[in-house]
């Protein structure tokens, strides 16, 4: 990850460091990095593809069973199970690896395939929707500098979020370390993301001004998903695929404050809100093909 600073999964993007040297071809140093990186290639995109989804539903299997179990302890505490649960989160932990593995096989492909889709931006104000497009996707590769663990890119909950509202979360957080946060510097990457999708070719002014006048089509497009996984965003505790979830008696609240993706273990309280018009239109890409400037 010398060259990567980070990779978003789902709907390919990534970030290379702002490098100390000039790379004289961007896309034959960006193949050869993630050649290292994933080595083993799925023939096409459609392939790694089919194995993130089966693994996320493999992952989410395990993850019922273990329930089944901690409802069994809670009945009355037994070794057998205590065991069990042990086993089937090694098992998870294998698939959720596998999981990872394909994901960056998905990119691999997608930019081995078509390199003149991808393009290299430099952040600046007005480019926010570049980032806020793949925010609460798993980020590959950005550890935590004090324990190691993967973190996610979040913004704070402000209406118009800059890039000084985004920052890092270290996913031990939630296993009660004691990492937290840890800022985001736009100034140290640029980002690589594709170009054939609309919503990335506009400014973020651009695409919120659009949305808005469309809310009542988003708003029912997104009702049609709700109670189903989106494979992409995994919950940072169980791992698990999260479910979108439309806020109860909520018919009267802004569109951006009534749709969030939750765990489904129970008793998990881990959510992913769709809190800008960028995200709603990464996660209704992911869904349909189409995002929301089509
Ligand atoms: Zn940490
Ligand atoms: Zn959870």
């Amino acid at each position: 990850m010398e060259f990567f600073d980070f990779l978003f999964a789902g709907v390919a993007a990534f970030a290379i460091k702002v490098a100390p040297k000039i790379i004289r071809n961007t896309v034959e140093t960006i193949k050869n990095e993630l050649r290292e990186i994933f080595p083993e290639l799925s023939r096409t995109y459609s392939e790694s593809r089919k194995t993130v989804v089966v693994t996320a539903k493999e992952i989410g299997e395990i993850d019922e069973e273990i329930q089944e179990r901690e409802k069994s302890l809670r009945r009355g505490d037994n070794n057998a199970d205590r065991e069990q649960i042990e086993n089937l989160n090694r098992e998870k932990q294998k698939r959720y690896e596998k999981y990872q593995e394909a994901q960056g096989q998905c990119i691999r492909n997608q930019y081995e395939q078509d390199p003149g889709k991808f393009a290299k931006t430099e952040l600046e104000n007005g480019d926010e929707n570049k980032l806020l497009y793949h925010t609460g996707l798993i980020s590959l590769g950005k550890n935590c500098p004090s324990c190691g663990r993967l973190m996610r890119l979040q913004h704070r909950t402000v209406d118009n979020p800059t890039f000084n509202d985004f920052f890092w979360q270290c996913t031990g957080y939630y296993e009660g370390l004691t990492c937290r946060t840890f800022s985001f510097r736009p100034s140290d990457i640029d980002l690589v993301n594709r170009t054939d999708l609309n919503e990335l070719s506009v400014d973020n002014e651009t695409v919120t001004t659009i949305a808005k006048g469309v809310q009542g089509s988003i708003d029912r497009r997104l009702k049609v998903h709700l109670g189903e996984k989106d494979v992409d965003i995994v919950c940072p505790v169980h791992k698990t695929a999260m479910e979108l979830k439309e806020r109860r008696g909520s018919d009267d609240l802004p569109i951006l404050d009534r749709f969030y993706l939750r765990c489904t273990h129970q008793g998990c309280s881990q959510t992913t809100k769709l809190k800008s018009f960028p995200q709603v239109a990464a996660y209704l890409q992911r869904q349909e093909g189409k995002g929301i400037l089509f």
